[in-house]
């Protein structure tokens, strides 16, 4: 039986979609074989690369001038590959907003190839908000403005865009898919899959064309933007599998009505969880209001020595992994598109039992 999954990644995935790649498994389109045994050079799997590709262009409205790149290594790959693409050589600086563990990463990453300058943080309240632009110490010629839309462990997220004048660059892992973006808005934008894209091994990157040259020298090939877009992300062998489920996903994406309807959705379910929340004495959240992410919600328990046995007694009623990361504690539901309503309703009325009994 399937259960409520809030984990933060590797995420849930749509049941239709696991159901579906479960029936091609042994034998996928009557081919006799599966998408994973099948060379990623042939009609086949160049049809669902394509039409995977085409799909995300279709669901973000992805303008031509932008190439839309499969990748290895994840989102941390990109931590590295964002600076050796656009540095642009010695001298520039780049720039960075520090909100949280996953953009520490990210800026600890590119430090190893220039200059960075830290435009805003928000570790005086614990990365408990995004800052907001007023508080901005930008460069003045940036080779780049580096932001994470949403922090996946703190569970801050950006209500607006950031309005800069150098290539727009952001880790868009956990929040991808879950509302319309301006594309046109950013340079580059990456996002590991395992989230609200498909299984773990993959990350999508969307680049503007005139970013694809800028690279330092010495760049590992395996991180060249120019060199994946040049192969149609096929300079090696890509995780096939990986990029087929996600197709999978992003069909089953526009058919649910795409990425409006997905935020309506999201709105919703991190609401009911948030007002339930602010409602009580016994949870609470550490995130200001403003900044909630709706794909991520920490909570904290008035008292935290009953964590192991909420943790034990949710597991037990069905819903999964809503232990908070290790470094923050507590605990964290992931609200991302492929969970129902219904889990967040199941979660709810367990927090409310939970507390009428412990608290
Ligand atoms: N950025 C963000 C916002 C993340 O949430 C994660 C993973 N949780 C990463 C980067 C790292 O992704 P990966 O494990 O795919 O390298």
């Amino acid at each position: 039986m399937r259960k409520f999954n809030f984990c933060a990644g590797p995420a849930a995935l749509p049941e239709p979609v696991l159901l579906q790649a479960q029936q091609e498994l042994l034998d996928w389109g009557g081919r006799g074989c599966s998408v994973m045994e099948v060379s990623h050079r042939s009609p086949e799997f160049t049809e669902v690369a394509e039409t995977a590709e085409q799909d995300l262009r279709d669901l973000l409205a992805i303008p031509d001038n932008y190439k839309v790149l499969f990748l290895h290594g994840g989102a941390t790959a990109q931590f590295s590959a964002v600076p050796w693409n656009l540095f642009g050589g010695p001298g520039r600086v780049a720039d960075y907003i520090y909100t949280g563990q996953w953009a520490k990463k990210a800026i600890a990453e590119a430090r190893r190839y220039g200059p960075v300058n830290v435009v805003a943080s928000s570790e005086d309240r614990n990365f408990s908000y995004a800052p907001g632009p007023d508080s901005w110490q930008q460069s003045e010629d940036a080779a780049y403005f580096h932001y994470t839309p949403n922090e996946t462990i703190g569970g801050v997220e950006f209500d607006y865009v950031p309005e800069v004048s150098c290539p727009l660059v952001a880790d868009m892992s956990s929040n991808i898919l879950s509302r319309p973006i301006p594309v046109e808005k950013f340079g580059m934008i990456y996002a590991g899959a395992q989230k609200n894209i498909g299984p773990s091994g993959i990350a999508v990157g969307i680049v503007r064309d005139d970013l694809l040259d800028r690279a330092l020298d010495g760049i590992p090939r395996s991180l060249n933007w120019r060199v994946a877009a040049d192969a149609g992300s096929m300079d090696n062998t890509p995780p096939t599998f990986a990029w087929y489920l996600s197709g999978l996903v992003f069909k089953w994406l526009k058919a649910r009505g795409g990425v409006s309807a997905m935020e309506l959705e999201s709105r919703r379910k991190s609401a009911m969880l948030y007002d339930f929340i602010d409602g009580s004495d016994f949870y609470s959240s550490p995130v200001e209001p403003g900044s909630r992410s709706r794909m991520n919600v920490p909570f904290v328990l008035a008292d935290d020595s009953l964590d192991g046995a909420f943790l034990e007694q949710s597991e037990a009623a069905g819903l999964l992994n809503l232990k908070g990361h290790r470094s923050v504690g507590g605990m964290r539901a992931s609200l991302y598109n492929a969970v129902p309503m219904e889990a967040v309703e199941a979660l709810v009325a367990f927090m409310a039992d939970f507390e009428k009994r412990m608290g």
